[in-house]
């Protein structure tokens, strides 16, 4: 019999994803090895907003703290940077609200996190290759100048857009290709505008600025006289000259400390999982980070492939035959999950690129009727805010939907929703306080599935490694039980925060 293998699995790369799928791994008890190129972790920010779903998620693992502490909230974010802005506030969460920290401080944080939950990042390891044997798989790594060969049950490839685990594992990474690039440049601005108009738009093109705590300005555009010129880097000349030809001034614009040039591309990996490799973040896809979407997109997957790979692993673990077929099949579930999600978010990200780049008279007139469907249909504009806020995610599932007292599919009470996530429901209980279900989560920790019984207790064969919860009523962070309401029914929570099944009676 061959010795197992070193790790049970093997994380690549420590940027957000990384560290969120390798804490959850860590926190069930499973052994995990995080490998990271870098020495050093980046000290300056590519993104700046996250998401309410990606804070849900953060709170139910109590890392969310420390971020809503430092941060600040925007009640209301864009589409495609028009000024009609999509409603955050009305949002059935408890974090009705975009947070604008800069990612550098995120990847702190979540790193914190892991080391907490058992972790820790190895840096100065470059993974240069990938490849699978029967019962795990062998990546090559570079460290001191030295090769070295690791093996793990599985291998998670967050390494990144460039992604070496999804090149040498052979997965493609197919899309439409840059089109059309802008810049993102970070400079002061000694006569900045109001910050009514952080974001404009005129006939020549689009601004788009983010305030930083220290002062200085993120500054972005999609300018149409040369967004086409995709062979030629942006420039400092080059932003100040986008500046003057969209709102007519330059706003003091002081040395511009770095300036990158972003493209368009919308890429996505033909299969998030072949086997014992599976893809998440980056790796997995790439779009133009319109409406701050990319590191939250990540963060979702790699909620949702955690608790598969828990349950993977301790079935490998057991030696357990029914169980390891019951985990595979679990595990390609997460691609039949997460890659429609990845589509939606590009999709999304296409039509707002396609309102941004429409040229002319011709485009603004679009954007124009577009900022007024927005602004006019409050029906429209939840919508939209549900879509990029990463709260409407509702995944199909196999479980028959339930029926309900009021007939809809699959709706237990109010927002909580078969497939859907639940939000941080208030638990009403006999002789006992209130408690919240988040506050729960977090004592339970990653890996184990919720029983929750709302309005009596039925009680049924308690079902292993399964939480179980009684409550005698609900409320959702935005509404209140009705009067004489008496819904009771009975809501399977997934690890990641899902309705695997509901059933009222
Ligand atoms: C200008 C800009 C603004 C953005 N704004 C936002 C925003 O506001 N909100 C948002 O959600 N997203 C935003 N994004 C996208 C976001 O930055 C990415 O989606 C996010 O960083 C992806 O996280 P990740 O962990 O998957 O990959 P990465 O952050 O790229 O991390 C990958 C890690 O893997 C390491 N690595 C690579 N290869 C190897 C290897 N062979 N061996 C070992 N380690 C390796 C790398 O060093 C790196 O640390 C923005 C992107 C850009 C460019």
């Amino acid at each position: 019999m061959s010795s197992p293998p070193d790790f049970e699995v093997l994380v690549v790369g420590a940027g957000p994803v990384g560290c969120w799928v390798a804490a959850e791994l860590c926190a069930a008890g499973v052994q995990v090895l995080v490998v990271e190129a870098r020495e050093n972790r980046a000290a300056w920010s590519r993104g700046f907003v996250v998401h309410p779903r990606t804070l849900e998620i953060f709170d139910s693992r109590g890392a969310a703290a420390p971020m809503l502490a430092a941060s600040r909230r925007l009640p209301t974010w864009h589409f495609a940077m028009g000024s009609s802005r999509l409603d955050f506030a009305v949002l059935p969460t408890s974090f009705p609200f975009i947070l604008l920290q800069p990612q550098a401080q995120t990847e702190e944080i979540l790193e914190e996190h892991l080391n907490r939950c058992g972790g820790a990042v190895l840096r100065g390891r470059r993974v240069l290759d990938v490849r699978q044997e029967p019962d795990r798989v062998v990546a090559r790594i570079l460290h001191d100048g030295a090769e070295q060969e690791v093996s793990a049950r599985f291998v998670v490839g967050c390494d990144g857009a460039h992604s070496t685990v999804r090149t040498t594992a052979g997965i493609g990474f197919s899309g439409t290709p840059d089109t059309m690039v802008s810049p993102a440049a970070l400079a002061e601005l000694a006569d900045p505008p109001p910050p009514e108009q952080y974001m404009q738009g005129t006939e020549q093109g689009l601004l788009f600025l983010i305030p930083l705590p220290d002062g200085r300005f993120v500054i972005s555009t999609i300018d149409h006289a040369v967004m086409t010129e995709l062979k030629k880097p942006w420039t400092a000349q080059m932003v100040r000259d986008s500046l003057l030809r969209i709102s007519g001034t330059d706003y003091g614009l002081g040395e511009v400390e770095r300036v990158s040039t972003l493209g368009n591309a919308a890429l996505q990996a033909d299969r998030y999982r072949d086997g014992r490799v599976l893809l998440a973040g980056d790796a997995a896809h790439v779009h133009f980070p319109m409406g701050g979407q990319g590191m939250n997109l990540g963060i979702q997957d790699a909620h949702n492939l955690a608790w598969r790979l828990i349950a993977a692993v301790r079935a490998e673990r057991d030696g357990d035959g029914h169980g390891a077929e019951a985990a595979d099949a679990l595990l390609d579930g997460y691609e039949a999950e997460r890659r429609p999600a990845g589509e939606r978010v590009l999709e999304d990200v296409h039509a707002q690129m396609g309102l941004v780049s429409a040229t002319g008279a011709d485009g603004a007139a679009l954007r124009a009727r577009f900022e007024a469907l927005l602004a006019e249909h409050p029906a429209v504009n939840l919508q939209y805010a549900r879509r990029l806020s990463g709260i409407a995610v509702r995944y199909p599932t196999t479980t028959a939907p339930a029926t309900t007292a009021d007939g809809a599919d699959g709706v237990v009470v109010e927002d909580v929703r078969l497939g859907a996530r639940v939000p941080d429901l208030l638990l009403e209980r006999d002789g006992a306080p209130p408690v919240q279900l988040y506050e729960l989560l977090r004592e339970i920790g990653p890996g184990r599935f919720v029983r929750l019984t709302i309005g009596d207790h039925r009680s049924g064969n308690e079902e292993e490694g399964t939480a179980a919860l009684t409550a005698t009523g609900v409320r959702g962070p935005d509404w209140a039980v009705r009067d004489g309401w008496d819904h009771r029914g009975s809501v399977l929570i997934r690890p990641d925060g899902h309705v695997a099944e509901a059933r009222t009676w």
